[in-house]
């Protein structure tokens, strides 16, 4: 059984984005409605509805500057929402049909390996790199643009 838990982006990251207007880079995020149900909230990790309003910023998911620490573009419900459970214990099904990837990672941030997820199941790919010693953390991140979704550890 999978022993892994999933962590949003934290609330103090939403609530300062949403308060300053501004990203920690400095830009002033981009309001916009979804048109689709191809992406997810970072904050509360589900999935957008379309015509859901969301707020479309820059994020660096990792604590340190590092080769491998790359920024990128996230979006979050512009309404303040919230996980189901903070972390999740589970990988949610609403995600199993998109396509996903699972990239892992050092305690360095080093990058290790990284794996499509085939057939929505997450749980096989994320057990195969928590059984290696050198992984620390996964990202779950959208396996067309790399975008980063979320952080898995081991519970
Ligand atoms: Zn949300």
């Amino acid at each position: 059984m999978s022993k892994f838990i999933i962590h949003p982006l934290s609330k103090e990251v939403s609530v300062e984005l949403k308060q300053t207007m501004r990203d920690r880079f400095g830009n002033e995020p981009k309001l916009e409605e979804a048109q689709s149900r191809r992406s997810i909230c970072r904050r509360c990790l589900s999935r957008f509805n379309p015509g859901e309003r969301r707020l479309l910023f820059k994020y660096r998911p990792f604590e340190k500057e590092g080769v491998f620490a790359e920024a990128g573009p996230i979006y979050i419900h512009e309404s303040d929402c919230r996980p189901a459970t903070e972390p999740l214990t589970e990988y949610p099904n609403e995600f199993r049909e998109l396509p996903l990837l699972l990239r892992a990672y050092t305690d360095e941030d080093g990058q290790v390996d990284s794996q499509l997820i085939k057939h929505g199941d997450a749980e096989s790919s994320i057990d195969r790199f928590f059984a290696k010693p050198e992984v620390a953390y996964i990202h779950l991140r959208d396996g067309e643009s790399g975008c980063y979704y979320a952080r898995i550890e081991r519970a």
